[in-house]
């Protein structure tokens, strides 16, 4: 039997059994083959049932000697399966094992048979209970072997298929199958053993160690098919047609020149990157990473300033018009001087016509902007440059809108979102990555505290004295929905509360729903040190910078996500002083005062993206949907994450050296990218 032959056409499994499995997808005996264990039980000998509990599952066997089902809260049942250990002795103590409201586990188990049960022993008053462990009735029949005195195989949950059915199908299909000619999906560089061997060890290994390698090697091809797919893909777009938009640096160096501080080292690096790919013909995709405050927007400067020097427009795009229009007062601030013409279009500002439009954009070197740069028609006469601020606020899609333009302009996208290494490799795989991992000297520290809400008192007198000494705060609510009327209203009321609290000291309120021009005067205002304290939803949360503002208070924080109280604490600590981010909340649950210590901790960008992974768990984190990437089947982005390098590695330089993946020893690959992912890549195929 060979891997790819249908299911259908064996005719020892069941037909009941194909229609279910088809249901699945799985229709070949490769799919079978592929649909991987979830966890192994070693069942080679069972441990002694425990006297205690514990919080880890342990597998456990036992033969039922008693069964009970009980009703309680009228229609409720609960159904009871005492197991005793085998060998048991006076001093043995039964497990019972305890299903609520499950009808069809009292169907499958009976007195007298043999159950493997997998689960958390409990005490509960002084008998040792398991809560819906996994279970597994025993058959005394030849197939035994398969399922015991063995590493045995437990697969996902199935409709249709209990695991002994499923178990003992793959079993046989591994005993027919020829694994001689299975092709390695792996290049020489990668080679960690064989793949048909893997794949019998990955259901059924010998040993622990052989199981450690078998999934390595899978994992590996799973993550070398994924590189290879994002490789292409960026070799797909270095090969549009584009120019080099980047010339000269004259002005660069003249506005290095004007900065009242010296670039960090890291900014140096980036900024040579960055030109690197605008004088050379291909055009940049590039991600700039860099935490809040680590200054990405000198880096965004430099290159609109090289696109310019070259005669090329840029376009700069914000998520918010808050963010959009601080963008264009420091750039106006910096290039009007250099002789640039810069122009901004937002939503607000069309319907408020404070600024001419159409016309403007044609001759201007620079037009910043929200969304609204993406939806209308904006006359570029020579766009070079697109530099994204922000960019996890946009859809990818969004930013191809911009991007996809012939010819190609040069791409910069930017984010303060820390991204965990792994996720950078994979789902922005198809760019090249910059890092800001320096922070400018001189940077005030950031000291962050949880405080329960009843303790406002103390918080408030400690605000006061900021105040006092000419600081300013900004004081943050978690209205979810920005567009309500009732989110807006409760704002409103805490904005009084503030007001009184905080009198003397001049207060402003800052939500979705005030209208454009005003929102950008109370932050004017608010920048200019006349308002002492901003009260306002997460509409400051990205980019904003006010270096005077040293407090931020966020009130219910508990509310708010890791990434996004991170980003808000990113508003302060901007300038030379000491800063304080106050978290409020009142008796957050052990998550939340979890999540809530990680940012005591730490304020490393990535240390808190990591922590953020971890507490999340896995999770369509990846957002596969939206990268258009395959989903995983056996790799784990956090486990793997060597892995992911090594595959990436191979990947890149295989392209790099073969582009058109023309050699022969590339050549399957190309099936490999093309047909398994059912992708056709316009240079490949
Ligand atoms: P972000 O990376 O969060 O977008 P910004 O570009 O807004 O950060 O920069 C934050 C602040 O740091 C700004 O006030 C900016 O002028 C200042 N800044 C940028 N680079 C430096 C530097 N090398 N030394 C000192 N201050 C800097
Ligand atoms: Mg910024």
């Amino acid at each position: 039997m060979e891997i790819s032959q249908p299911l259908e056409e064996l005719d020892w499994i069941p037909r009941p059994k194909i229609i279910a499995l088809r249901r699945l997808g799985i229709i070949t005996a490769e799919h079978l083959l592929t649909h991987f264990p979830r966890r192994h039980e070693d069942r080679h000998q069972f441990p002694q049932f425990p006297r205690d509990e514990s919080d880890q599952a342990i597998c456990l066997s036992g033969e039922v000697v008693k069964t009970s089902l009980r009703r309680f809260g009228g229609w409720k049942k609960i159904f009871e399966a005492t197991l005793q250990e085998p060998n048991a002795n006076a001093l043995s103590q039964p497990l019972v094992c305890r299903w609520f409201n499950l009808h069809y586990v009292q169907k499958m188990i009976a007195t007298g048979q043999q159950l493997v049960v997998f689960g958390r022993p409990k005490l509960r008053g002084k008998r040792l209970c398991m809560d819906h462990p996994e279970f597994e009735v025993i058959e005394d029949d030849e197939e035994r072997s398969i399922h015991l005195r063995r590493i045995t195989p437990i697969y996902p949950a199935t409709e249709g298929l209990s695991q002994r059915v499923l178990r003992s199908i793959i079993y046989r299909l591994l005993q027919e199958l020829d694994t001689e000619p299975i092709e390695p999906l792996l290049p020489k560089s990668l080679k960690n053993g064989d793949r048909g061997e893997a794949i019998r060890a990955i259901h059924f290994p010998e040993t622990w160690e052989s199981l450690r390698n078998a999934r390595d090697h899978l994992v590996l091809s799973e993550f070398f098919a994924m590189q290879m797919l994002i490789a292409a893909r960026r070799t797909e777009s270095h090969a549009r047609v584009s120019a080099a938009h980047g010339r000269g640096g004259h002005l660069m160096q003249r506005f290095f020149c004007s900065l009242p501080f010296d670039l960090t080292n890291a900014q140096k690096k980036v900024i040579a990157e960055v030109r690197w790919d605008m004088e050379s013909t291909f055009p940049m995709n590039r991600l700039l990473q860099g935490d809040v405050g680590s200054g990405k927007t000198v880096v965004a400067i430099a290159a609109i300033l090289l696109a310019a020097e070259a005669g090329y427009q840029a376009a700069f795009m914000a998520p918010t018009q808050i963010l959009a229009e601080q963008h264009y007062s420091v750039l106006r601030r910096w290039l009007e001087p250099l002789g640039l013409k810069l122009s901004i279009r937002t939503a607000a500002r069309q319907e408020e016509s404070f600024l001419p439009l159409a016309e403007g954009d044609e001759n201007a070197d620079v037009i910043i902007g929200t969304h609204a740069l993406l939806y209308e028609k904006i006359s570029f006469s020579n766009l070079g440059l697109v530099v994204i601020d922000e960019q996890h606020k946009f859809g990818v899609a969004q930013r191809g809108r911009l991007t996809s333009r012939e010819p190609a302009p040069d791409v910069l996208v930017m984010t303060a979102t820390p991204i965990p290494r792994t996720i950078t490799m994979t789902v922005y795989g198809d760019l090249d990555v910059s890092m800001l991992d320096e922070m400018p000297q001189g940077r005030g520290k950031i000291i962050t505290a949880l405080r329960d809400s009843s303790k406002l008192g103390e918080v408030l007198s400690f605000l006061r004295t900021q105040l006092e000494a000419g600081r300013q705060l900004y004081i943050v609510y978690p209205l979810i929905e920005e567009s309500e009327k009732l989110d807006a209203k409760a704002a409103s009321a805490e904005y009084e509360r503030w007001r009184e609290r905080l009198h003397p000291y001049s207060c402003a309120l800052l939500h979705g729903r005030i209208p454009g021009p005003e929102k950008q005067q109370t932050m004017e205002r608010f920048r200019q040190g006349e308002t002492k304290a901003l009260i306002s939803t997460t509409v400051i949360e990205v980019g904003v910078d006010v270096p005077n503002a040293t407090v931020i208070l966020i009130e219910n924080a508990e509310r708010f996500g890791l990434a996004q109280l991170h980003q808000l604490r990113g508003r302060i600590g901007r300038g030379k002083h000491k800063s304080y981010c106050i978290l409020l909340s009142s008796e957050p649950t052990s998550e939340a005062a979890a999540k809530l210590a990680v940012l005591e901790k730490t304020n490393d960008g990535f240390e808190v993206a990591e922590a953020d992974w971890e507490l999340r768990g896995p999770g369509d984190l990846l957002g596969t949907a939206q990268s258009g990437l395959p989903a995983l089947k056996i790799g784990d982005l956090r486990k793997d994450a060597p892995l992911m390098r090594r595959a990436r590695i191979s990947a890149m330089s295989i392209f790099e050296m073969d582009p058109r993946l023309e050699w022969p020893e590339n050549k399957r690959f190309r099936e490999l990218i093309v047909e398994k992912q059912g992708r056709t890549f316009s240079n490949v195929s």
